[in-house]
């Protein structure tokens, strides 16, 4: 392990959303490429506003994510060490306590504490943004803390990063104005100053900046929509940096082994939703077929998992062709709640008209193509019962017929939908006992 600490630092008073999160990766993905040591810190110091339930929501986000921490800290049970930092300061001359009438309109006169601002320019590095200088003149004699006991963001930011040896501050670019107020307590703490990494801003398809009041989802709606969390991990890692190569999909190791701060872009970075879907495609791709199915099986709804043709082993069998339907799981519960997934598993029922093609109206002829249907594959043997031997032995007779008027039919005898996969496929699928079964009883309805 080397010396590098970062930590990702967020407040528990809201949930928080893909851009965010962001900030945890990139922090991650350097601490862990350095050798380094990355550190959650939840900061709830603000207790009107903190909640146990963001930071749980917090936690299970960063697991999901697969961001493991090397320690983890809550800054409210810190406040001892933020209150001898106040009593240093003040021993030093470099924070008072003033009497001041608070805010509220009540009246009330509180001890705060404030900062005895040196009133200089100060200068940092940024690792993203180049050399920053700030003239600090203007924020006066700014306040650390409601009172000793009481420490406000700021100093509370600066004593805990420098108790936990933090070496790298990598953090969204909000913060940069903060920045100065932090370098003057570093100093007057005599700390050492942490390298600053300021991440660029994540904006939407509108260029405007990621916020839940905008409609930014929690990243745990994610996860709940079936998207795997190593393509959400990819998809963040590429919102503002780029590996200067054409790679776009990841894996964990990859990112770890590819990232730099330096190659974090300066311009805002885009939260672009289709891209997501695509880094989500792909790695679902990437999974085996084992693998998919166990996603998708996860993602039906009991009216399909409890249906008496259901079973494991049918599902793998259509799992190539579900997924070449989706781009998140997610999309497997919606397609079954639409109907689109049970006729795999029991036979549809459906009007007896929709069998008719067009304007060809007569049940007989329509009852004589789907004879002739039968005829021509069943005569195929079960092992060989495909879509190929099975297109091979329709497409002649429907080329001959008209397509449209044989093949429509026999789909929809199969799947009692409008929309579904062609029917070749669907009998490979279904196997040729409910093949002939599905088709012999559309042939008969027709008649009766
Ligand atoms: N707690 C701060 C926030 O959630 C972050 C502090 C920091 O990264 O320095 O915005």
């Amino acid at each position: 392990m080397t010396n590098i600490v970062t930590r990702f630092a967020p407040s528990p008073t809201g949930l928080l959303h893909g851009g965010n999160y962001r900030t945890a990766v990139f922090s991650y993905l350097f601490a862990r490429k350095q050798g380094g040591k990355f550190i959650v810190r939840i900061e709830d110091t603000d207790r009107e506003r903190s909640k146990k339930e963001y930071e749980e929501n917090i936690l299970e986000s960063l697991a999901w994510l697969g961001l493991e921490y090397d320690e983890f800290h809550r800054q409210s049970e810190l406040v001892a060490n933020h209150t001898k930092a106040l009593e240093y300061l003040i021993a030093e001359g470099n924070a008072y306590i003033s009497k001041e009438e608070a805010k509220d309109g009540s009246g009330v006169i509180r001890e705060i504490v404030r900062f005895k601002n040196p009133n200089k320019r100060v200068m940092f590095n940024d690792i993203i943004r180049g050399p920053i200088e700030i003239d600090t003149t203007d924020l006066g004699d700014f306040v650390i803390a409601k009172n000793i006991h009481e420490p406000l963001f700021h100093l509370a930011v600066v004593v805990d990063d420098a108790t936990m040896g933090v070496t790298h501050i990598v953090r969204g670019e909000d913060h940069i104005a903060n920045t100065p107020r932090q370098i003057l307590l570093h100093e007057a703490l005599g700390y050492p100053i942490p390298n600053y990494a300021h991440l660029p801003l994540v904006v939407d398809e509108k260029r405007a900046k990621l916020s839940k009041r905008r409609g930014a989802q929690p990243l745990t709606y994610y996860r709940d929509r079936g998207y795997l969390p190593e393509a959400i991990l990819n998809f963040l890692a590429l919102v503002g940096w780029n590996p200067g190569t054409e790679q776009e999909i990841f894996t964990k190791e990859e990112l770890v082994q590819a990232f730099t701060l330096e190659r974090v872009q300066k311009s805002p970075g885009f939260f672009n939703l289709e891209k997501l879907d695509w880094v989500n495609k792909e790695h679902i791709k990437r999974l085996s077929v084992e693998e998919q199915c166990a996603h998708i099986e996860r993602a039906l709804p009991a009216s399909i998992t409890t249906l008496p043709g259901y079973s494991h082993e049918k599902l793998l069998r259509i799992t190539p062709l579900l997924v070449e339907h989706i781009t998140h799981f997610g999309q497997i519960t919606e397609m079954a709640e639409a109907g689109e997934i049970a006729y795999f598993f029991e036979d549809p029922t459906f009007p007896v008209e929709q069998l008719l093609w067009k304007d060809e109206r007569d049940p007989v002829v329509a009852s004589e193509k789907l004879q002739k249907i039968l005829t021509l594959i069943g005569g195929i043997d079960d092992a060989l019962f495909t879509p190929e031997t099975i297109k091979a032995s329709v497409w002649d007779y429907a080329t001959e017929v008209g397509r449209g008027s044989v093949l429509w039919p026999m789909r929809y005898a199969l799947s009692g939908r409008e929309k579904s996969p062609d029917p070749f496929q669907l009998a490979g699928i279904l196997g040729r006992e409910a093949t002939m079964r599905r088709i012999e009883n559309a042939q008969q309805r027709l008649l009766s």
